[in-house]
This record gives structure tokens, sequence and C-alpha cells, in this order.
């Protein structure tokens, strides 16, 4: 199941994040989280809606609006089709505690995807562009972000 390593990492009891579940909404959307970690800082939480579940990219430096501007995005685990709407303080010693916001969100279109590349249309309030995310050779769950020229 896509989102084990999600509900693995969480206590449902303590967290405000949702349990979710996989499902096809038959929707392409998008999510930026700014994310204040206590470990880890501030930082972006990119998803993007797909195969029933938010594929998901930490993005330390957040996500580029400057065209060209090359950012380290890490993949970490699926998040569940509800985490779209997310927003909250997850209390201190739970996994990624911290405040949650929504930087921002809207639909994407598709435009080309493998397994090392994905490239796609942002329509969202703040972020609107073509973006592309492109996996690093040999380095497990590193890709690169950027705003296309
Ligand atoms: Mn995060």
């Amino acid at each position: 199941m896509a989102l084990e390593e999600y509900w693995r990492k969480r206590k449902f009891e303590k967290t405000p994040e949702p349990k979710g579940e996989v499902k096809f909404a038959g929707k392409s959307r998008f999510v930026v989280h700014d994310h204040y970690a206590e470990k880890a800082g501030h930082h972006h939480d990119f998803r993007l809606e797909m195969e029933g579940v938010l594929k998901s990219w930490a993005i330390p430096k957040l996500v580029p609006e400057e065209k060209g501007v090359k950012r380290l995005a890490v993949q970490v685990e699926d998040h569940p089709i509800d985490y779209i709407n997310f927003k909250g303080i997850i209390p201190k010693g739970e996994y990624g505690a911290g405040e949650v916001k929504i930087f921002d969100k809207g639909n994407y279109k598709l435009i080309e995807r493998d397994e090392n590349k994905i490239v796609f249309e942002l329509k969202g309030k703040k972020l609107k562009g073509v973006y592309t995310l492109v996996k690093l050779k040999g380095r497990k769950n590193q890709w690169l972000i950027f705003k296309a020229k």
C-alpha cells in the first residue's frame, strides 16, 4: 500500500494530520505547504496528486518562483489526498513537529512523466508556469526542481 510509510511514521491519536486513504479523485491538484519544522526549520513541502496519493517532496530552500533557479527537492513518503487541505500544528515530539500552513494550491497539467522526470504546469495563485522535477542520478530520493525559462 502506498500510504504505509505515512501511517507508520505518525500517531493519529496525537497528530491532527489526516489518516487518509488512497483515493482516486480523478483530479490533478497540487499543494505547497509552508512547514515551520522544529528540526528541519522552515521549508516547503511540494505535493502533486497522482496515483491516488500526493507524491511529496521537501524543498529546503523553497519552491523557486524565478525561472531557471534550481533547488533541491527531497522525495518523502506519499501523503494521502486529504492532506491537500491540511494546516495545523503537529505537536512537539511528533514526526514533523511544528506549524504547517498552505503556501499555495491549485490545479496542474501534466506535460511529461517518466521515472526520473516530471514536467507539469502549475496553475496556482502564487505559483504559475511550467516546472520540472528531475531525479539526480545515483542519489536516492534527491531531485531538482526548477521553473522553465
Ligand atoms: Mn515537511
